[in-house]
């Protein structure tokens, strides 16, 4: 038996990155799940990773919903709840990351970041936790950044959002534990297109820095996320696990 059969997961920002390679490995390890797009954009990468599943023999299916919405959050875990029931593993991994110093930075970029990075993961717990509350169990996996850590220069809006997630997560696991675990993995920077924006001159000094002396992949991260969401990790809540090639080691 695989370590998550019988198990119904939600991912949201799954049609790529980070998203994707978790979305996939929770369904290689058993889970039926649900692959969250944002709906004005998305589809097609979530439709591939749906597929790429079932090509595997595995289960799942697309759910649109923009993370920042509590409209679509609330009708995204209805339609889940009907078609599985309450979610047992949700990873809230949507986000999206700009880059500006603060003495520029527009008002709505901070906006927008808290509204993804962090509204979206209180909305998304919020709606699915009363089900899981209910059926007495529950994992809630949160993709925070060694950045919420850390902080970085001109990443501030950022780090906050990020800081906020992980401050999230100790002070939910403290409110729902035991019946729900709640946990944080914190990557450092991970080839995704999220970095896609990144110089030349950045990523050598970043590598230099990192005592890995590389850039992370996503599959530097998706095993941390099945264990959070394995009975394996049954004793871990509230604590934020680190695959950041030594970045933070807090
Ligand atoms: P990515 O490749 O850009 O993927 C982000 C995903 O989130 C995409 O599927 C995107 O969908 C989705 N998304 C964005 N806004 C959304 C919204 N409002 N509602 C629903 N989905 C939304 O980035 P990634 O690197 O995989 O990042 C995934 C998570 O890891 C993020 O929380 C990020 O902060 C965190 N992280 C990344 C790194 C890194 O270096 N890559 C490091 C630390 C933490 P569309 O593309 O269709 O818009």
């Amino acid at each position: 038996m695989s370590r998550l059969d019988g198990k119904a997961a939600l991912v949201t920002g799954a049609s790529k990155g980070i998203g994707r390679g978790i979305a996939i490995g929770l369904a290689e390890a058993g889970a039926t799940v649900a692959v969250n797009y944002p709906p004005t954009e998305g589809e097609a990468g979530a439709r591939e990773v749906v597929e790429s599943i079932e090509a595997d023999g595995g289960s799942a299916f697309a759910l649109g919903a923009d993370v920042s919405d509590e409209s679509d959050v609330r009708a995204m875990i209805e339609a889940f709840e009907s078609a599985e029931g309450a979610v047992d593993v949700l990873v809230n991994n949507a986000g999206i990351l700009t880059q500006s110093e603060l003495a520029e930075m527009p008002v709505e970029m901070w906006d927008e970041t808290m509204a993804v990075d962090l509204r979206g993961v209180f909305l998304a717990t919020r709606f699915a936790l009363p089900g899981m509350l209910e059926q007495g169990s529950g994992s809630v996996i949160n993709v925070a950044s060694q950045l919420g850590i850390k902080g970085a220069e001109e990443l501030v809006h950022y780090s906050a959002a990020k800081g906020g997630v992980i401050a999230m997560t100790r002070a939910l696991a403290r409110e729902v534990s035991p019946e729900v675990n709640v946990n944080a993995i914190a990557p450092g920077p991970i080839e995704t297109s999220l970095l896609d924006d990144i110089t030349e001159e950045w990523r050598e000094r970043k590598e230099a820095e990192l005592p890995m002396d590389r850039l992370g992949s996503v599959s530097d991260v998706v095993p941390t996320a099945v264990f959070l969401a394995s009975e394996e990790s049954d004793y871990y809540t509230g604590q934020t696990l680190s695959p950041d090639g030594g970045d933070a080691m807090h």
